[in-house]
């Protein structure tokens, strides 16, 4: 801790507090989104204009500041906050400009939208605790706003703040630069991580390895579709034609199925971190200096079937590998990234091509080797970079962690998962299942004579099958 004082390298983190706020306060904060949007689009209008007249868009930052002295006061943003707007223009409109020099396909920004981030830089805004005071216009009382938990990066260290409206939510999207920790590393010891939707992430070591288990991510997905899916099948009806106006009533079920999806994101990306969390831990506990991680890129491009594409889809790798690699560089390890095909269908032990398992149980058909297999995929990941194991076997000492919370019981999208699959102990409460049944009974217990006439046929009947 404290050898940061010699190697003062920083990493920019960000984390996102939720915004405790009276309705006034609300209103004022959403106002300041609102001004924020109206600018992005006089910037687009702006711009457009200038292109229908033959002249070069106005995109540096200097001079967009010019433009916005020249056009005057934005609502109640202050001047920083109507400045981040143009940075925010900028930034967006050079990188998308660099894409396109390398060939890449990429759009100037050209979407109007209603509401826009501000951003705060140091020295502008003002924390006390867990209260923050935004600027505003000048002349217009001060605002202060509440987090709704601590923040959790020390005052000193934090450097912007960025006030966020997702789904109808206020966020502060605050942005500190923290120092690299310096652990007691060996940089020739290599790990492979293999990303997964069973197990988000499986680590070999030289001596041990991890399995990070997914369930609760599984089941919190699962849970979800199996909502949407109700839902859609509920209201897909009521739903405006082309070119129909949405009722006010359909705006407001378009607005909570937005709240939910947000929900559901914000869940399964808390797993994420906390499965990364374990795997940073476990590798700093190994001495690991470089983690290999298996990018699983492409991995759409081909068509693997209905249930399969959407699984995929739906799988968030990307942000799987961002936040293992954005974790390990703050704990000083090294990340690289390699191709990951075939290494979960290769044999550690004679190198020969295995058809890909089915199950979690890898076999070698050439040689008796048998092991994990994603604990295989990982090891052969660590074998490209010359780490891993170093005998023929996996390690045996395999650590088992949990990431994410198992959706609760009493979730009100339980009901839906027991109506679709033969379950031993429906979820309290569950409209044709146990009447003050609670917890969990053996399976015996439900062949009671109280339990539902039609629950009993149906779990015969999936008996036969
Ligand atoms: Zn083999």
């Amino acid at each position: 801790m404290e050898s940061y004082e010699f190697h003062p390298r920083l990493v920019h983190r960000t984390a996102r507090v939720r915004l405790r706020v009276t309705r006034h306060q609300a209103d004022r904060c959403f106002g300041l989104l609102r001004s924020a949007g109206d600018l992005w689009a006089w910037l687009l209008d702006t711009n457009r204009e200038r292109l229908v007249q033959g002249a070069a868009p106005i995109v540096g930052y200097q001079a967009l500041c010019r433009e916005l002295t020249a056009r005057g006061p934005a609502g109640e943003l202050s001047v920083v906050g109507a400045r981040s707007v143009l940075a925010r223009y900028s930034d967006s409109w050079f990188a998308a400009a660099k894409r396109r020099r390398k060939g890449e396909p990429a759009g100037f920004p050209r979407r109007k939208r209603l509401l826009v981030p501000v951003r705060f830089h140091h020295q502008t805004f003002q924390l006390d605790g867990r209260r923050v005071r935004l600027p505003v216009a000048r002349g217009r009382p001060a605002l202060w706003v509440r987090t709704a938990r601590p923040i959790p990066y020390p005052a000193d260290r934090i450097r912007a703040v960025t006030l966020v409206a997702d789904c109808g939510q206020l966020w502060l999207a605050v942005t500190a630069a923290v120092p690299i920790h310096h652990h007691d590393l060996d940089p020739r010891q290599v790990a492979g991580v293999d990303l997964g939707i069973i197990h988000p992430y499986a680590v070999v070591a030289e001596h041990a390895a991890l399995l990070v288990s997914g369930r609760a991510i599984r089941a919190e997905s699962f849970l979800h579709l199996r909502d949407q899916q109700a839902r859609q099948a509920k209201t897909a009806r009521r739903a405006p034609k082309p070119g129909q106006h949405g009722s006010r009533r359909w705006r407001r079920y378009r607005a909570r199925l937005r709240r939910v999806e947000a929900r559901h994101r914000r869940r399964v990306h808390q797993a994420h971190h906390q499965a990364a969390s374990q795997v940073v831990a476990f590798a700093v506990r190994q001495r690991i200096g470089v983690l290999v991680i298996g990018d699983p890129t492409g991995i759409t491009t081909h068509d693997a079937g209905r249930v399969h594409n959407r699984r995929l889809r739906q799988w968030r790798r990307t942000h799987l590998v961002q936040a293992l690699s954005d974790k390990a560089e703050q704990a000083g390890i090294d990340v690289r990234r390699v191709d990951e095909r075939g290494t979960s269908s290769t044999c550690p032990a004679c190198r020969r091509r295995v058809p890909k398992p089915s199950g979690r149980r890898f076999r070698c058909l050439a040689c008796t080797f048998q092991g994990h297999r994603d604990l295989v995929g990982a090891a052969n990941i660590a074998a490209t970079l010359g780490g891993g194991t170093t005998s023929a076997t996996l390690p045996t000492l395999v650590e088992h962690r949990r990431a994410g919370i198992v959706p609760a019981r009493r979730d009100r999208r339980r009901h839906l998962h027991d109506q679709r699959r033969r379950r031993s102990c429906p979820a309290s409460g569950h409209p044709d299942g146990h009447k003050g049944s609670s917890g969990c009974h053996s399976p015996h217990a439900t062949t009671d004579p109280a339990s539902d006439e039609d629950q009993a046929t149906r779990r015969n009947t999936a008996n036969v099958a």
